[in-house]
């Protein structure tokens, strides 16, 4: 049986050390192999001119329609995303589907540069592993979780996602792996 591999497609970012964190935090938590592809940059189609913004639902049949053969897809980048219903989001998912996406653009205290402070740099990272592993349990058919520890409990500003922990609660597992045996 061929391994069943989640790629990290990095999305006008080349941040590698981010991409290997996000990684290693995937392969940690789910159990597959991760791969980090190629930057890629979006087509300027995506973009809503209107609103300055990237539309995150049309990114991810973006990446669900490419003929990559993992059997998922994490897109990540640092542009700002949203959809029709809301002014931003920070990640949006196919929910027991093939694609994922995690911004990165309001996570930070961005810019960050290469001096910032380690604290400011592993707030930022913690965040944006915690997203992904959120959007990715969408893609296993995980729904928000009442939970307010758990990675799967809505995410609506920076605190909810600072207070919650990065792992997923007793319950979520179970149905994470009910869904990984079935398929
Ligand atoms: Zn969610
Ligand atoms: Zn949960």
């Amino acid at each position: 049986m061929t391994p069943r591999v989640v790629e990290i497609v990095p999305l006008n970012i080349s941040d590698k050390d981010l991409m290997s964190a996000i990684a290693a935090e995937i392969t940690r938590i789910f159990p597959f192999q991760c791969r980090v592809g190629a930057t890629e940059r979006l087509p300027t189609e995506l973009l809503d001119e209107k609103r300055g913004q990237y539309h995150a639902t049309r990114i991810l049949e973006h990446l669900a329609a490419s003929d990559r053969t993992s059997f998922r897809i994490l897109g990540v980048t640092t542009l700002d995303i949203f959809t029709p219903i809301l002014r931003y989001v920070f990640g949006e998912a196919m929910l027991e589907g093939r694609a994922a996406l995690v911004s990165t653009y309001r996570l930070g205290i961005a810019p960050l540069r290469d001096d910032s402070p380690p604290s400011n740099r592993s707030v930022f990272v913690s965040r944006v592993l915690k997203e992904c592993i959120h959007e990715l349990g969408h893609t296993f058919g995980l729904t928000h979780c009442d939970d307010p520890t758990c990675v799967m409990v809505a995410s609506l500003d920076m605190t909810h996602i600072d207070t919650k922990s990065s792992q997923l609660c007793y319950y979520c597992n179970i149905m994470l792996k009910d869904e990984l045996n079935r398929n």
